[in-house]
């Protein structure tokens, strides 16, 4: 098992001494279904969880006031990988943070894949400071600065191997303990599908609240199945959705600048998915193949490339998300 380099800090929560591995579906040993789910049946920890204390989560009002200088917190969602969740989320913070009046946070949730670091143009050996007031992001720009499980890694390429109740202890620890200040937008980029990461942080910010979830995919069918799932999610989460972005929905040829459709959608693609569902469609961004070379090289690519039909499709969506959120006010 991967361990982290960061030193924690005082109040970090111990996990309580279990006999052996938590089980694939484990609830987690500080769940108030500890002891009694079905997957506790034939765990061997199932005595020492039955006895934790139960009762609503002491660090969720710690939580709630941690976040509560924080004006408006999003999270990205996508039903599979590989639709450009990431990518999409890393313009995003770039598109907010061109605001010199905004300060945003990005906080990368995909603990078995992080790759905002990269995308944000963090260095690769960055790693996190901790203080009395908590863990300092990150900042890869002068308003915008982000925490990754990156940052605490021994090296660049450690795998994290880790069960639920892990992943839960440490977006724990990122909801508690780092220290964001004011902000405008702190943008959540979570893993593909509806994981225990996905619980984790609903269930922890759901007294602060959340504005509501993002959700990326691609034109074609196989991805628009997952995304029907990602919207259930959330309506059996609780959290609004934002709106739907439909990614790569044509190509950009970087030399002519013209665009060509490549994943021709079968069934009307995400807008239509977004008027069945009756959810907002943000918009349509295409694929340049430039944007894959910005993101490996951390820089942004509406700065790089501000004739690209990308650029004006990626700030479109983000002039309409931020209708969408600042309305709601
Ligand atoms: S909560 Fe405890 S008993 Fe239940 S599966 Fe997890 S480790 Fe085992």
């Amino acid at each position: 098992m991967t361990s982290l380099q960061t030193p924690p800090p005082e109040n970090r929560e111990q996990l309580p001494e279990l006999n052996s591995k938590e089980p694939e579906h484990c609830p987690g040993p500080q769940s108030e279904q500890a002891g009694s789910a079905d997957a506790c049946q034939t765990c061997d920890n199932k005595d020492i969880c039955t006895s934790l204390p139960k009762g609503p989560d002491p660090d969720i009002p710690l939580i709630s006031q941690r976040l509560g200088s924080i004006k408006h917190k999003i999270l990205v969602l996508s039903g599979k990988g590989g639709v450009g969740k990431s990518t999409f989320t890393s313009m995003l913070c770039w598109a907010l943070a061109s605001d010199e009046d905004l300060e945003i946070g990005a906080m990368d949730l995909d603990i078995c894949g992080p790759s905002l670091p990269k995308m944000l143009g963090a260095a690769t050996n960055e790693s996190v400071h901790a203080s009395n007031s908590g863990w300092t992001p990150v900042y890869v720009s002068d308003n915008l600065g982000m925490m990754s499980i990156q940052f605490m890694l021994p090296s660049e390429d450690s795998a994290i191997i880790w069960r639920g109740s892990k992943k839960s202890g440490l977006i724990k620890q990122f909801l508690k303990d780092v220290d964001w200040g004011e902000l405008d937008y702190l943008v959540i980029d979570t893993p593909p599908g509806t994981t225990d990461e996905h619980l984790s942080v609903t269930t922890y910010m759901k007294e602060v609240g959340i504005d509501g979830a993002l959700v990326v995919t691609t034109p074609q069918e196989v991805a628009l199945l997952d995304v029907r799932k990602e919207i259930d999610f959330c309506k059996k989460a609780g959290i609004k959705v934002l709106g739907l972005v439909e990614n790569m929905s044509g190509f950009v040829c970087p030399g002519c600048g013209n665009e060509s459709r490549i994943f021709k959608p079968t069934t009307g693609g995400g807008e239509q998915l977004a008027k069945d569902l009756n959810i907002k469609f943000l918009g349509s961004v295409p694929l340049d193949p430039r944007i894959g070379r910005v993101c490996d090289s951390g820089e942004c690519f509406f700065d790089l490339y501000p004739e690209s039909p990308a650029s004006d499709a990626i700030l479109e969506v983000v002039e309409s998300l931020r209708d969408e959120i600042e309305g709601q006010l």
